[in-house]
């Protein structure tokens, strides 16, 4: 059975990628492109949107894996979570939500604040549907620093490191991050899946 992420997300993507021994194949490679509405309320519901969305397209003798994540500020309630890749609104792109989330510290009067990543992993296919989460604790610093990872990497320093995820090496974050350790849990499951 093959093997399909359902992201149009190149960081995700490319993470991904470096993550598996199995080859992964982007959804738009077999379906092109298109939007999938995520009105979930939680990561998960919104990871299985996505997975089921591309699993009924594809039909039976695929696994669809998805992932949606996003970052928290307890000193924010909480935000901007399962809405971060449209914190600054639709459509906005990677540096105006960070900008945004700077803007949103700063108004607190802060130069850094914990801040923690959230990754949920959904895996549908035809023997059912599983979901596994994955967690990175840090801070958020509201000068950006490098330009490795994606979205938010510039100024999330985390725990136990000086620098920020756009300064550290990709094998680093592969080794640490929410998306790495919701993986840990999810290859067992497609190990399964794949041996049925
Ligand atoms: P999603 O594609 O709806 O799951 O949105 C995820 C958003 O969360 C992305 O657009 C990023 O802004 C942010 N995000 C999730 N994971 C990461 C990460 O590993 N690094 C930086 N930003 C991330």
């Amino acid at each position: 059975m093959k093997l399909v992420l359902a992201t149009g997300n190149k960081g995700k993507l490319r993470e991904f990628r470096q993550m598996c021994e199995d080859e992964v194949v982007p959804f738009s490679e077999l379906l092109g492109e298109f939007d999938i509405v995520e009105d979930g309320d939680t990561f998960a519901a919104n990871a299985l949107i996505k997975a089921r969305t591309i699993y009924e397209k594809l039909g039976s003798e695929y696994i669809v894996i998805s992932d949606d994540s996003g970052i928290s500020l307890p000193v924010l309630g909480g935000e901007p979570s399962i809405y971060s890749a449209r914190y600054a609104g639709e459509g906005a792109t990677d540096k105006d939500n960070m900008q945004k989330l700077i803007k949103s510290v700063k108004e607190k009067k802060l130069t850094s604040t914990p801040a923690y990543y959230t990754a949920a992993i959904a895996i549908v296919s035809k023997y059912g549907e599983y979901v596994v989460h994955g967690w990175m604790h840090g801070d958020v610093v509201v000068e950006p620093r490098g330009d490795k990872g994606f979205g938010y990497d510039p100024v999330f320093v985390p725990s136990g490191h000086t620098q920020t995820l756009g300064e550290l090496d990709d094998d680093v974050k592969r080794e640490i991050s929410h998306r790495a350790k919701a993986l840990s849990l999810a290859k067992p499951i497609i190990q399964m899946l794949k041996n049925k």
